[in-house]
């Protein structure tokens, strides 16, 4: 749960990378910051908090020169420390650079052991300085061939953005589980101004138009001084050994994306729209409203309402400015944290059927008290429907989900949600629903021949079904209660 962006050869570059973090915000809040190189040295100002916080007027003068990364944060590995704050930088064969990183190594804990093994003095607890490592200690002669041992030597998922004096590296995994599209600005100067962003809602503010995303397996290097790019793809017949197969995060349309980006070639929004459609004509039952939990549950609602013919309303109310800290009232009031951030309009659900659209159920404590203050408001009856199916498994490709055991689905059956939600009646859209509304998109950014045979995209946290060995493993651990 992280975002990156990054800009060339546009003047307050700085300024540019501020307002692509601040499209990112949703994608980490506990920290910010950006690198930036004058084509000589690289400077850094990065700190814990909202980007809003972390940068002042003055923080974003010092960041000299005319090329950019950023990065905002949730740690999925490390805790919230300064150490962990990216971009993280280092010097390799006496180049400065500049990393930061979305998704989460899996095999970061064997690199880890190995290195302080062998005497490495490591500063942060994340996995992200484990890259600049492998790279450092490669015996490769050039960036990119250092930069493709480290995609031989990890395991999980990576999109990265790799800053020197000289170049911009776009990075991405060879299952491409996180998303990283490149994009153009308009400049003067005749030299190409390129932006890469994790979604590219952070390329509409900085004005900048959609180019195509960075494929599974592919090395982009931009040169600074000319704009000039090379594309180095590693074939996937390259990880034959490890049998990757493509794996694009299904998660990213169903809660995690902002619902105006573009997300491999399909818009969000309009993913979620069919979701909701799709639930409601496996799923049907006779409401008076439906109804979402926002933000994600919104388009999910409205394609629900359409595909039913039951109206939409506004049930729900959340406030966005509910912050990390708040005073809590003296006197107790009941479901406060909830309520704090969802209200339910009393008026328009009092004495009526109505039908809740979510978009996944994680611990369910949430859903429970939705249901309860839906019931305390006056609802005659509640039926749960989930947009996306159980989750069961965590996950361990940079997605903050809970411990096995944690996951409701993992201990109880439908039925016993139901029950424990206290809704009327719960139905989920089937993995198999899930991805047949994700195929009739077409994605461009991956040629057809290119699909693995679930179409490209990582569904584990329903199925268990995890690309590589390591986190295969760690799920059978879990199973047996041992983590
Ligand atoms: S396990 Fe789930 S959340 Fe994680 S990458 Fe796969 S689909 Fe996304």
């Amino acid at each position: 749960m992280c975002g990156v962006f990054g800009v060339t050869n546009a003047e307050n570059a700085s300024k540019i990378a501020y307002l692509g973090l601040f499209a990112l915000q949703h994608r980490g809040q506990e920290s910010a910051g950006i690198s930036t190189t004058n084509e000589k040295i690289i400077n850094t100002h990065r700190n814990t908090g909202l980007v809003f916080d972390v940068f002042k007027e003055n923080d974003l003068s010092k960041l000299e020169g005319n090329n950019a990364i950023g990065h905002v944060r949730y740690s999925t590995a490390g805790g919230n420390i300064g150490a962990n704050v990216q971009p993280i930088t280092a010097r390799i064969g006496g180049i400065p650079v500049s990393l930061s990183h979305n998704g989460n190594i899996v095999n970061s804990e064997e690199i880890r052991t190995f290195l302080e093994n062998s005497g490495a003095i490591l500063q942060a607890t994340a996995d992200t300085e484990l890259i600049l490592h492998i790279m450092a200690r490669s015996n490769k002669t050039t960036f990119i061939e250092k930069l493709k041992h480290s995609f031989e030597e990890l395991s999980g998922a990576f999109s990265l953005l790799v800053l020197t004096p000289t170049h911009l590296y776009a990075v991405v995994d060879a299952c491409g589980y996180r998303p990283l599209s490149l994009g153009k600005m308009k400049n003067e100067n005749g030299i190409p101004s390129w932006v890469l962003s994790s979604e590219t809602c952070a390329m509409d503010l900085v004005g900048a138009e959609f180019v195509r995303d960075i494929a599974p397996g592919e090395i982009l290097s931009i040169e600074l001084a000319t704009g000039l790019t090379q594309s180095n793809i590693f074939n996937l017949t390259e990880f034959q050994n490890r049998k990757l197969q493509h794996s694009k995060c299904i998660f990213e349309h169903v809660y995690f994306s902002r619902p105006d980006s573009l997300v491999w070639n399909i818009l969000a929004n309009d993913a979620r729209f069919a979701m909701g459609e799709e639930l409601s004509k496996n799923n049907p039952v006779d409401a008076d409203m439906v109804i979402a939990v926002p933000d994600s549950g919104v388009p999910m609602a409205m394609g629900y309402a359409k595909a039913s013919g039951i109206p939409y309303r506004i049930g729900l109310i959340r406030n966005h400015y509910v912050g990390r800290t708040f005073i809590e009232p003296t006197q107790n009031v009941r479901n406060f944290k909830v309520r704090l951030k969802l209200n339910p309009v009393r008026e328009t659900v009092k004495g009526k059927r109505i039908i809740v659209i979510d978009d996944s159920i994680v611990r369910g404590t949430t859903s429970r008290k939705i249901i309860e203050l839906l019931r305390e408001a006056g609802a005659k009856e509640v039926h749960m429907r989930i947009a996306s199916p159980p989750v069961k498994y965590p996950c361990y490709y940079g997605i903050d989900t809970p411990k096995r055991k944690e996951l409701l689905a993992q201990v109880m059956t439908s039925l016993e949600m139901n029950e424990y939600l206290k809704s009327n009646t719960l139905e989920f859209l089937s993995e198999n629903q899930l991805l047949n509304v994700m195929q009739s998109f077409q994605t461009s950014s991956l040629k057809k021949n290119e699909e693995s045979l679930n179409g490209g995209w990582c569904t584990a946290c329903f199925s268990g079904n995890y690309q590589d060995e390591i986190a295969q493993k760690k799920g059978c651990i879990e199973k047996l209660g041992a983590i």
